[in-house]
């Protein structure tokens, strides 16, 4: 029996995609083969992989002067390969660090230039995102970076910073195709694909244009963006099975009326959650409420013991992952776009039960 799956990653699929893969699985169309087992230069996935870009670009209406590219190695590879291919001009960066995977990402950009904390929430548990103006960029600075969503504390930049001709970089693997956001304000958005995309195992990145061909002689092949562009994601192997699960989320999320769509249904989602939290006198919300994460929820009781039990039962009654992150403790709800409505007014039906029990 399948559960409702709060894991903060690899993250919950819709059903009906993980259906029709099983049905494609054994022979995709009339290939006679499955996907796994096409060359990636063949027909068929040629037209897989082609159509996963044009129905990405459909839905989140990337212009056509950004790159779309299938990688490997995770979003904590993009932790490095962004310093080594945005590194241009003055080797200065921007980093604001409202959590781990931003303190991660600004600690691997240290090892290649010069990297500027600009505001950090670090001394509050990254419980809320820094507000700064236009005068906090350095113009000088090759990117400014952010962290979208910042899984493990549930916060999000509602507003992006506004960063003028300093291209705005942004970690999006936990918020990607979750709201509607403007491609053209960013120099390059990387997104790991396990929460809000497909299975673990591709990391997409859309780049804009110009930002390609300045990695350095000695930057390997495999990290320099521009030969990845110049392959279409193809100068090796790509995670081929990875990017045709792609494909069939896209089109679910076309089938759904497209990121509009989905952004209503996510912000009444993440409401049924944070409204229980904030009437309740057991379960309490960590995120300050202006910077409130769509996607994860984090909350507690304020007692470990009573949170450990709460994790306990509501696993008993099919409510799993609910653990915080390790480094937190507390609990997290990750609602992902493929989590129903459904799933959470249980949840909070559920959350109230035990309130009432104890
Ligand atoms: C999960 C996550 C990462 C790390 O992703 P990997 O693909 O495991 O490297 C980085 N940034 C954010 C925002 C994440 O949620």
């Amino acid at each position: 029996m399948r559960v409702f799956n709060f894991s903060a990653g690899p993250g919950v699929l819709p059903l009906e995609v993980l259906e029709k893969a099983q049905k494609e699985l054994v022979e995709y169309g009339t290939s006679g083969m499955s996907v796994m087992e096409m060359s990636h230069r063949s027909k068929p996935y040629e037209a897989i992989i082609g159509e996963t870009e044009a129905r990405l670009r459909k839905l989140m209406d990337i212009p056509d002067n950004y790159s779309v590219l299938f990688l490997q190695g995770g979003a904590s590879l993009q932790f490095a390969m962004v310093p080594l291919n945005l590194f241009r001009k003055s080797n200065t960066a921007d980093y604001m660090e409202t959590g781990q995977f931003a303190s991660k990402a600004l600690k691997e950009a240290k090892k290649f230039g010069e990297v500027r904390v600009v505001a950090s929430s670090k001394a509050d548990t990254y419980s809320y995102i820094p507000k700064i103006t236009k005068e906090d960029v350095n113009p000088e600075a090759d990117y400014f970076y952010i962290c979208a969503n910042n899984t493990i504390y549930g916060t999000k930049f509602n507003v992006f910073p506004d960063t003028g001709d300093v291209p705005l970089v942004a970690d999006m693997s936990s918020c990607i195709l979750s709201e509607k956001v403007d491609v053209s304000q960013f120099g390059l958005i990387f997104a790991g694909a396990q929460k809000n995309l497909g299975p673990a195992g591709v990391t997409l990145v859309i780049i804009r244009n110009d930002l390609l061909g300045f990695a350095k002689e000695n930057v390997p092949t495999m990290l320099d963006y521009k030969v990845m562009v110049e392959n279409d994601s193809m100068y090796n192997t790509p995670p081929t099975y990875g990017i045709y699960m792609l494909k069939l989320m896209f089109e679910w999320i076309e089938a759904k009326g497209g990121v509009e769509v989905l952004e209503k249904i996510n912000r009444e989602k993440a409401a049924l959650l944070y409204d229980f939290l904030d009437q309740s006198k057991l379960f309490k919300g960590t995120a300050v409420k202006e910077d409130r994460s769509m996607m994860n929820v984090t909350f507690v009781t304020g007692d470990a013991d009573l949170d450990a039990k709460f994790v306990k039962e509501a696993t008993a009654a099919g409510f799993v992952n609910l653990k915080g992150h390790r480094s937190v403790g507390g609990m997290r709800a990750s609602i992902y776009n493929a989590m129903p409505v459904e799933g959470i007014q249980k949840l909070v039906e559920f959350m109230k039960k035990f309130e009432a029990e104890n």
